[in-house]
């Protein structure tokens, strides 16, 4: 028995970063169960990748590799998969909640008659029996679930809400490739080529710092007030989902669960009242800064300062101050 994570690999062939989160959840849960923490490796073509998993401080990683599983699909993932669990038979299965998983995970619990507790929050513990914390109704509520039935498992963990694991690469784990066998005949969809982002797409993930804007802003002729801000601070400008929703910002400069993690030295949020969508995307920027009328807005429970006040009126004072400087 152990706690198996699945880590997932990009297109271009990388790592997806929320598998290292993934891993920090089964690490958690594995040492609170004093149970082994294992990895599974999916792909057509794993190359250096299990080796790089084995760096990971687990006991073992799992190589499942079939030139059927270079494209994705949810048929081909959920075969692999599914023969995978028979031969490892871990207690708990964790995933990263990613656009993959969303997809193919409820076909695997079904294939494998289990239920699938999806975009877990965070884990604690009543005596051995872990709890799972996610997140119900949009967001409002935070509700406690535990897994009944038998072994696996099968939970998974929203993005930002577990840090990376780190890599410990002094004593590697033995890898094994495990034997599958998949029908060409029975995976019904056929990828076509991965869709390409166009050239100028905004990398908020590499900015340094980060002006970021949210309802407060209240009417888009307003962004220009929040742009000079960004350009004299030498600041990307982002956005909450809603700025984004309403076309008043491309949907590259949305920051959270639905758009880019960002971890600048500096966040300065605009009028962006802090739900947790929000915060998972932007909560390990080094300093964050918020400027709200609401005292009691979330975003100030993770800034480290806070301006209860109008944006009207600070941005203008920052700008003028800037200007000195
Ligand atoms: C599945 C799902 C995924 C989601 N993904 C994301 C995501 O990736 N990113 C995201 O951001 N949201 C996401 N959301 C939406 C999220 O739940 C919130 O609705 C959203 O973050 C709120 O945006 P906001 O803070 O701009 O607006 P609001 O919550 O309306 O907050 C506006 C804030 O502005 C303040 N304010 C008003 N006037 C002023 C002023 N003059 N000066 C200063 N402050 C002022 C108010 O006090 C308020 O706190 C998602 C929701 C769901 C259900």
């Amino acid at each position: 028995m152990s706690v198996l994570v699945v880590a997932e690999l990009t297109h271009a062939g990388d790592f997806h970063p929320m598998s290292w989160e993934a891993l920090t959840a089964g690490r958690e849960l594995a040492g609170q169960l004093g149970l082994p923490l294992s990895c599974l490796v999916i792909g057509g073509s794993l190359g250096d990748r299990s080796a790089e998993a084995a760096a990971r401080g687990v006991t073992q990683v799992a190589a499942v590799e079939h030139a059927l599983l270079s494209a994705y699909t949810a048929d081909g993932f959920c075969s692999a998969l599914t023969q995978a669990l028979g031969q490892i038979a871990p207690q708990y299965v964790v995933f990263p909640h990613t656009y993959q998983v969303r997809d193919y995970g409820p076909k695997l619990a079904t294939a494998v008659g289990r239920a699938f507790l999806s975009d877990c929050t965070s884990i604690r513990f009543d005596g051995a029996e872990p709890i799972f914390v996610k997140q119900v109704f949009q967001g409002k509520l935070s509700a406690d679930f535990t897994l009944a039935g038998d072994a696996p498992r099968l939970f998974s963990v929203q993005s930002g809400a577990f840090a990376a694991d780190a890599e410990r690469p002094d004593s590697p784990a033995p890898i094994h490739a495990l034997a599958i066998e998949l029908d060409e005949a029975a995976i019904r969809v056929h990828p076509t080529e991965p869709y390409r982002e166009a050239a100028g797409t905004a990398d908020l993930s590499s900015a340094e710092r980060i002006v970021s804007i949210g309802r407060g802003i209240k009417d888009p002729e307003n962004i220009a007030l929040a742009q000079r801000l960004a350009d004299a601070l030498g600041a990307e400008l982002a956005a909450s989902r809603p700025i984004c929703d309403s076309g008043w910002l491309p949907l590259d400069r949305q920051v959270g669960s639905s758009g880019q993690t960002v971890k600048p030295k500096l966040y300065l949020a605009l009028g962006i009242s802090g739900a947790i969508q929000h915060l998972v995307g932007m909560k390990g920027s080094e300093v964050i800064a918020a400027i709200n009328t609401d005292a009691s807005a979330p975003i100030f429970e993770v800034a480290d300062y806070g301006v209860v006040g109008d944006l009207f009126e600070v941005v203008p004072e920052l700008l003028k101050q800037l200007e000195q400087s």
